[in-house]
């Protein structure tokens, strides 16, 4: 097996546990996906929910990327590490009225609305300021994605996007309004997609949408396809990129734009889960009935993902190069969900021992919580060590 190329003996200095971020990869990853895209009428809006750390978002805007935010905050954390107002998609079920402002008053490229009822309050919002809101309707296209429950939103069963069937009421009310530009569709139908097929499924839903506007009168500028772009959590070490390659080889097959189209792709997972591993300590060795156990100072406070969606992150012993031997990796929270991994296979342990949870950059810091009166994990950089 090979193991991830870790600072261990500068790790030795720190407090446990942190998140580690190889900003080498990130930068790589982002590389990769401008040589993907360019000279296509592509636009990245980088999922700020994916990871919110300053130096990861000032590093992405540097690469002249767009953002997506899911709430107001998130746009103005956006806006103070560099990301330009034009280049701001504002998504969500329930903006509210200050969130909406925050917005308007920063003049954002898109909000993707959600529902009349946020259509609505957005007109008057904008007719307020004088000011026109130019939007995209996130249409719930029913297609699976084919991944975990919790992160499936594009059925009709989900809570988010505008069904089809109401596409009539809201032109019309966006007729009546007179202060939203439609500029354009937006969709996003889940995360960790790696079965590719579901976006030629979305692509078929999207060029039959097209043409329902066409018949409407309506040609619409921007279709945003969203994120959702799956990575390889087993094997991180061979395979630390997500496949952009053959994502955007898809849409460009499949969906042809007409003139002066723009296809936006909000990808989080994508861009920032391969860099992020949570470095943890273990304090105790503990032998239970048929079992072994592994107690780290981490635990679902710092990463929440296994817990709350049976996610497997691959974890190394970076202390030791013992015989290989089964563990249940655990955290110190008072939860029976508290588990890393069971029965995962690791070089020999001990107490003191540095372990890497990998594949951790994404929904991971952002989801940190105080639980237990536990103190959100640091961050450490391996360009700043
Ligand atoms: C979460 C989210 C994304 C990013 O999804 P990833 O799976 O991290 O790429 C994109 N768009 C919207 C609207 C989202 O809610």
């Amino acid at each position: 097996m090979i193991k991830g190329i870790f600072p261990t003996e500068k790790f030795k200095a720190f407090e446990t546990p942190f998140y580690y971020y190889d900003m080498a990869l990130l930068r790589d990853t982002l590389d990769t996906i401008r040589r993907e895209t360019d000279g296509k009428p592509f636009h990245i809006h980088y999922a700020i929910k994916a990871n919110a750390n300053p130096e990861i978002l000032r590093l992405i805007a540097s690469y002249g990327f767009g953002a997506d935010c899911v709430s107001g905050n998130e746009i103005l954390r956006a806006l103070e590490c560099g990301f330009s107002a034009n280049k701001i998609a504002f998504a969500g079920v329930g903006k509210t009225d200050r969130e909406i402002e925050i917005g308007l008053d920063n003049d954002i490229f898109c909000f993707n609305v959600e529902s009349m009822a946020e259509l609505e309050v957005l007109n008057d919002l904008a007719k307020a300021r004088g000011k026109k809101a130019p939007v995209a309707l996130r249409i719930n296209p029913n297609v699976d994605a084919h991944t975990h429950r919790y992160i499936t939103t594009g059925l009709n069963e989900n809570k988010f996007g505008i069904n089809e069937q109401d596409l009539p009421a809201v032109l019309r009310m966006i007729a009546d309004g007179g202060h939203i530009n439609l500029i354009g569709m937006h969709f996003h139908i889940g995360s960790q997609i790696t079965d590719l097929s579901s976006f030629e499924d979305l692509c078929v839903k999207v060029l039959e949408l097209r043409e329902w506007f066409h018949t409407q009168g309506i040609t619409l500028p921007v279709i945003n396809v969203g994120g959702g772009l799956g990575i390889n959590y087993q094997h991180p070490n061979h395979c630390p990129m997500a496949d952009f390659e053959s994502y955007f080889r898809l849409f460009d097959k499949y969906l042809k734009l007409e003139e002066d189209q723009t296809l936006h792709f909000e990808l989080g997972r994508s861009i920032v889960a391969p860099c992020g591993s949570l470095i943890t300590r273990v304090i105790f060795v503990k032998e239970g009935i048929k079992k072994r156990f592994l107690i780290v100072d981490a635990g679902m406070t710092e990463l929440i993902r296994p817990a709350l969606y049976q996610a497997f992150h691959h974890i190394e012993n970076i202390s030791s190069d013992k015989p290989l031997t089964p563990y249940d990796v655990v955290g110190p929270v008072c939860e029976s969900s508290d588990v890393f991994a069971r029965d995962f296979t690791l070089n020999e342990s001990q107490r003191g021992d540095l372990i890497a949870i990998r594949s951790a950059g994404a929904y991971g810091e952002t989801m940190a919580s105080t639980y237990n009166c536990r103190i959100i994990p640091s961050s450490r950089f391996s360009d700043k060590l």
